[in-house]
């Protein structure tokens, strides 16, 4: 671990940020608890996400399930598709992901298959690292936890390896609360699950993880975006798949073909805006756009926002063009419609094929039961023609019926609209590698002073102000904790310290990242021209100017929205 990284982790343990969960038992690999003040800046980061998407971009925010039955996961391709390739060492029976064992012996392990990598072990005499031991066979790992709803192991389900299944479930329900219109924006944040293999990468791969995702659905013939001129002009550093890494504006990378559409573009601007604003650092951040054999099958087009962190460039976000993958499959499994119905500018008159049943046929055969049979012929379309016969139900009876009793006619119909299934532009955070990225670029450590700041930005830092009377006594104390009090009721978190030389103080507020101190002095209680003033410390700059203890909130909130 470079010496960074283990300063920070013990940073992060000593003071309150994060702690290895279960610690008095051992810990467990890949989980973590939030403390008092890594709790705060979690919940900071979100309302920033927050008041981008629901205040700047007027979308939606649900709370959905985490336990989900198996049909939302068959539908989204997790049973069969979401894993990873495992083998477990023959002797110490220790597991290991077959791609990392790969590392060096292949220019991209990732997209081998079970048979190739063994091959690949083989050839090479890959042994287990930890004992030395044979290899077994590479075979596949799903990733999610499974559990059971209710008694009995017939009521399976699943914990969700991603919020977004629990806003795609609830389209229709999101949908006609939009009112049926699209563009139409959700986000959700909350726990995701994912049983990985190996993590040991600190908050980078963990085992249960926070999300927040944004579900934008469009429809597939518009793929503008009524504000995308705000950004067009701005200037993002991307990796295409050449490899071959540029700084374009937005307007010239959906122009030039770089990114595929404007909205897609739009939003991949949006996570650098709110990235940058979370306070990490634009130079160590970039946007890769996935390899063609990186893509998830369904994926139009993604990009990662990757930050440059002591593991090397990192996946933090991905922002996917998701198509229309996401609801045709829910339709599929549930048989439910998910469309949107487009409407047309004007009533178009269009031709159809449609099914009409055979009334003189139907009469005798089907008696007092043949209108509804006939109604449940003509709901179908041709589409449903097997072998030249349709199955229908009536009376909750179902019966095969052949050409005898129905036919195909063409007519002519006007329509006011078509039903289309909307397509999904997908930015997807993961919030614990964002918080993580947000401390290591704000981590400063000054060698000669040996001395550690952590530069937060003001809008996510847990404490705003610490607030300390540099005597407990001779009312700067009173002073001191009327200001504290002050601050805290005017929705300022703040930090009252009275304990320690002034230095060790400012220093506790240093390495947490506040970035303000308000000291309290002997010229603040006694009669002369600094009476009633109070000094404000710039985390930063440590410059000190002296303002009006009454003005103290409105200072401080001025500070905050700059
Ligand atoms: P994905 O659905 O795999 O694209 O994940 C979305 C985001 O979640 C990624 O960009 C990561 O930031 C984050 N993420 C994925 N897996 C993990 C994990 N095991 N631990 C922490 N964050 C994760």
């Amino acid at each position: 671990m470079p010496p960074e990284q283990s300063d920070l982790l013990s940073l992060c343990k000593r003071r309150g940020f994060i702690w290895p969960s279960y610690e008095i038992y051992g810990g467990v690999a890949g989980m973590f608890d939030y403390g008092p003040l890594g709790c705060v800046l979690k919940n900071n980061i979100v309302e920033m996400w927050r008041s981008i998407y629901k205040n700047r971009e007027g979308f939606v925010e649900i709370d959905s399930e985490t336990v989900n039955p198996v049909p939302v996961f068959k539908a989204s391709g997790h049973v069969d598709e979401f894993s990873d390739l495992i083998t477990y060492c023959e002797e110490c029976k220790e597991p290991f992901r077959a791609d990392h064992l790969a590392k060096g012996l292949h220019s991209n392990p990732d997209i081998l298959s079970a048979d190739e990598l063994e091959r690949l072990f083989e050839k090479n005499d890959v042994r287990c690292p930890e004992c030395g031991g044979k290899l077994g066979k590479v075979e596949e790992f799903n990733l999610m936890f499974k559990t059971t709803i209710g008694p009995g192991s017939s009521r399976a389900g699943f914990l969700r390896p991603e919020t977004a299944q629990g806003i795609f479930v609830n389209f229709l329900n999101l949908y006609r609360y939009n009112r049926e219109k699209l563009p139409l924006g959700v986000i959700q944040t909350g726990r995701g699950y994912r049983n990985e293999i190996a993590p040991r990468q600190g908050m980078i791969r963990m085992r249960e993880f926070n999300m927040m995702e944004v579900e934008l659905f469009v429809d597939p013939d518009d793929k503008g975006w009524e504000r995308f001129p705000d950004v067009e002009n701005e200037i993002m550093t991307l990796i295409p798949n050449d490899g071959n890494e540029i700084t374009v504006t937005v307007g010239d990378a959906v122009g030039k073909g770089i990114i595929a559409n404007k909205v897609l573009a739009y939003f991949v601007y949006t996570t650098q805006q709110l990235l940058t604003a979370l306070g990490l650092d634009l130079k160590k951040l970039r946007f890769r756009q996935h390899l063609d054999d990186e893509m998830a099958h369904y994926a139009a087009d993604c990009w990662d926002a990757e930050a440059l962190l002591s593991y090397g460039w990192t996946e933090i976000t991905g922002i996917a063009d998701r198509g229309c993958w996401d609801l045709s499959r829910h339709a599929e499994f549930s048989g439910v419609d998910m469309t949107h119905f487009r409407r047309f500018d004007e009533p178009k008159e269009i031709e159809m094929d449609v099914v009409k049943a055979k009334h003189k046929a139907l009469g005798p055969k089907f008696k007092g039961k043949a209108k509804e049979i006939a109604a449940a012929i003509e709901a179908k379309a041709p589409k449903d023609i097997r072998n030249g016969t349709i199955t229908v139900t009536a009376g909750g009876e179902t019966a095969e019926l052949g050409e005898e009793f129905f036919e195909v006619v063409r007519i002519k119909e006007k329509v006011s609209g078509e039903r289309v299934i909307p397509h999904v532009i997908e930015p997807s955070h993961g919030l614990d590698r964002i918080f993580y990225s947000i401390l290591e670029h704000a981590y400063t450590y000054d060698e000669k002073e040996d001395y550690v700041t952590l530069r937060l930005r003001p809008a996510v830092a847990p404490i705003k102000v610490g607030v300390f009377p540099l005597m407990d006594k001779d009312g700067l104390d009173v002073l001191a904790a009327s200001i504290y009090k002050e601050l805290q009721s005017g929705g300022i978190p703040s930090y009252y310290d009275t304990s320690g030389a002034i230095g060790r103080r400012y220093a506790r507020m240093d390495e947490i990242g506040t970035p303000w101190c308000i000291t309290v002095d002997y010229g603040s209680v006694e009669e002369g021209k600094d009476k009633g003033t109070v000094t404000i410390r710039d985390r930063d700059t440590r410059e000190q100017r002296r303002v009006d203890s009454k003005d103290i909130v409105k200072v401080i909130n001025a500070m905050l929205s700059e």
